[in-house]
């Protein structure tokens, strides 16, 4: 394996970096969200990344990045939005490995908040019965029998709240939380102290906007200020300059434009990640740096995909 991924991935002036991009890391495997990385899958996944590849810290890789002076297989770990379980899971896999990883944190959320997504999901998961009602909401009634059917109202739901505004959205999700009766979580997503802790075990924090709104959709000064505040209270809260951001959902184009970059540079963030795939170069713009996640539930698989990733140079951005 040693030798195809110094091939792929070699260092120095024809660096190559990649950075993947985690969202949860559950205790046990959910049928509710098959898409997250359970503990156990998480810890194979991080001792692959430390035995076979050169892992940095995120600030650090940028720099040799620019400087031509990447190590050979070079990776990153990433965390978006800041669910309490990086905190409670992840952490004590990655420093047990010695793997840093950067946490890009949706500050509106910490300290008991939850977002809209993760509210409908949580609200469902506890729904009492075998049918779950929401004619009155204009919403149909689902089938929650069994796991598989439960997971299948959920991803009917979002799918159509997601077309709402923003606004009527979370009204509708309230309404659906008050229909159901289903009181949800305090500590879903972290809090202070855990972003803290984070930084003290020597993990980098980076900014993600305050409410995590898709940046293309709200004016321009609006989302210059969901960059600042979210940037201000991370910088309270670990007392460090916070110049890391992730752009929420992260899609060239779609849900970033260049005015957003230009209020990134204007407020002093060094360095952006996107949600396009593919591998970093000295050439990629550090305000579109390109993340990815191998899926695979095998380690062959998913040392395959990060491979396959490093061919992958040509890269989705903004103009
Ligand atoms: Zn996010």
């Amino acid at each position: 394996m040693q030798l195809p991924a110094r091939f792929l991935s070699p260092g120095g002036r024809h660096g190559k970096l990649s950075i993947l991009i985690y969202h949860r890391v559950l205790k046990q495997p959910d049928p509710l969200l098959p898409g997250e990385v359970d503990a156990a899958s998480f810890e194979w996944q991080m001792q692959l990344l430390a035995q076979h590849f050169n892992v940095l810290p995120l600030s650090e890789a940028v720099e040799r990045l620019k400087k031509n002076s990447l190590p050979n297989r070079a990776v990153c770990v990433t965390f978006d939005d800041g669910y309490a379980d990086n905190a409670e899971v992840a952490l004590p896999i990655l420093e047990k490995l010695g793997v840093p990883a950067t946490f890009f944190i949706a500050t509106g959320f910490l300290e008991g908040g939850m977002m809209w997504n993760d509210q409908v999901t949580e609200a469902v998961r506890h729904a009492q019965g075998n049918v779950m009602d929401l004619t009155q909401l204009g919403l149909g009634r689902h089938d929650i029998s069994v796991d598989h059917s439960r997971f299948s109202s959920i991803k009917r739901l979002l799918g159509e709240l997601k077309y709402f505004a923003p606004n009527e959205r979370l009204e509708k999700v309230g309404e659906i939380i008050e229909c159901l009766g289903t009181p949800l979580a305090q500590d879903f997503m972290m809090s202070h102290a855990q972003v803290k802790k984070l930084s003290q075990q020597g993990m980098s924090i980076g900014a993600h906007t305050v409410n995590h709104p898709i940046l293309q959709k709200i004016n321009s000064d609006d989302a210059r200020q969901e960059m600042a505040d979210c940037r201000d209270l991370l910088k309270d809260i670990i007392g460090q300059p916070i110049d890391l951001f992730a752009y929420p959902n992260g899609k060239p184009n779609q849900d970033y434009g260049a005015v957003h970059i230009q209020h990134l540079k204007d407020l002093g963030f060094s360095t952006a990640v996107t949600t396009a795939w593919g591998v970093s170069t000295a050439q990629t713009d550090v305000y579109q740096l390109p993340r990815f996640t191998p899926w695979d539930k095998k380690p062959e698989r998913f040392m395959m995909r990060l491979l396959q990733n490093c061919m992958k140079t040509k890269i989705e951005t903004v103009a």
